[in-house]
């Protein structure tokens, strides 16, 4: 999801390129410069992961003026290794949402969209559609690059989800344009313990594995709901970087039982497992880990590579339509 309004006018676009850095125009200041970006693994080691720091997200305006909160890509946290951008979009206003994301690229990253409520319709420049409802997820790799729109399907009612970017390591930056779209019916729920419900979107959680396939990051994105009292865990790699983010109530995360309450993403450290719990009210989080490229970032708006040259190339093929 990004700002539009002046990427479809190409030549507003390539001029800025030409210029001696492109990561400072102002169509894209927004997004701000990337480099190595911070590295949770800096953290000291221990067994059950603590909390480095908490984040909150930002209030922005995106794609054709669509309300949504940035808590990963904003000044305060420009990424997490693997992971460039989350946003939460939460609104029962149909103002802050029926414009939509027309059509824009992407090139050298993955989106991923979770929808909790509401229905976005997909279409990209490639023949490719897709509804995502309620549940559903959609892990878009948009490699060489693609033009796609993602606007509301419904003219009111709660439109409530996720959009998260992670990276592509060098070696599948160029690679072909993919999409998992995948239904709510697909994504197993595991009763993990007393009062612990947890959605497996990618990656492994106990002996469950998620549906999301072939990812060059192998990340794990968990969708944990716990009733007032409950306790989970989760195994995780140990040199992923990780993070969780409170959606609605108050958990309490990491080694200290640090709580987050709605909006909160907590930054976690080094260790081999995650541990979560509710108190006297219920809580929801997602839990999101991804191995560290640890590559060179080059990111202008919606294409994100190693090298300026890289990103000059991805304008120039964007302005003359080879997307
Ligand atoms: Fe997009």
């Amino acid at each position: 999801m990004v700002d539009v309004a002046q990427l479809v006018e190409p030549r507003v676009v390539v001029p800025a390129v030409v210029g001696s850095n492109p990561i400072v125009h102002p169509i894209f200041m927004r997004y701000g410069l990337s480099k190595a970006g911070m590295n949770a693994q800096t953290a000291a080691s221990g067994d059950v992961r603590p909390v480095l720091r908490l984040v909150r997200g930002q209030a922005t305006t995106e794609g054709a003026g669509v309300r949504l909160t940035r808590v990963i890509g904003g000044a305060q946290l420009p990424d997490l290794d693997p992971f460039l951008l989350f946003d939460e979009f939460r609104s029962d206003q149909p103002s802050d949402y029926l414009a939509g994301f027309p059509d824009h690229p992407h090139r050298g990253f993955e989106t991923v969209t979770y929808m909790l409520a509401g229905r976005m319709r997909h279409a990209d420049n490639k023949g490719n559609k897709g509804l995502l409802g309620p549940g559903s997820v959609q892990w878009m790799t948009a490699g060489s690059g693609l033009v796609h729109s993602e606007m509301p399907e419904q003219e009111n009612g709660l439109m409530w989800g996720f959009q998260l970017w992670v990276n592509l390591p060098a070696s599948d930056k160029m690679t072909a344009p993919k999409y998992q779209d995948i239904a709510p019916e697909r994504i197993p729920e595991v009763q993990a313990g007393k009062g612990v419900r947890v959605r497996v979107l990618a990656g492994r959680f106990g002996e469950v594995e998620g549906p999301v396939r072939a990812v060059a990051t192998e990340p794990l994105y968990l969708d944990v709901h716990l009733e007032p009292g409950a306790r989970f865990e989760a195994a995780l790699p140990p040199t992923h970087n990780a993070f969780a983010y409170a959606y609605q109530g108050v958990a309490r995360i990491g080694a200290d039982e640090r709580e987050l309450v709605r909006g909160d993403l907590a930054v976690l450290g080094r260790g081999d497992r995650v541990v979560a719990s509710a108190g006297d009210a219920p809580g929801r989080l997602v839990l999101v880990a991804g191995r560290p490229l640890e590559e060179p970032v080059a990111r202008y708006g919606p294409f994100v590579m190693n090298t300026r040259e890289q990103i000059v190339q991805a304008v120039q093929d964007f302005s003359a339509g080879r997307f």
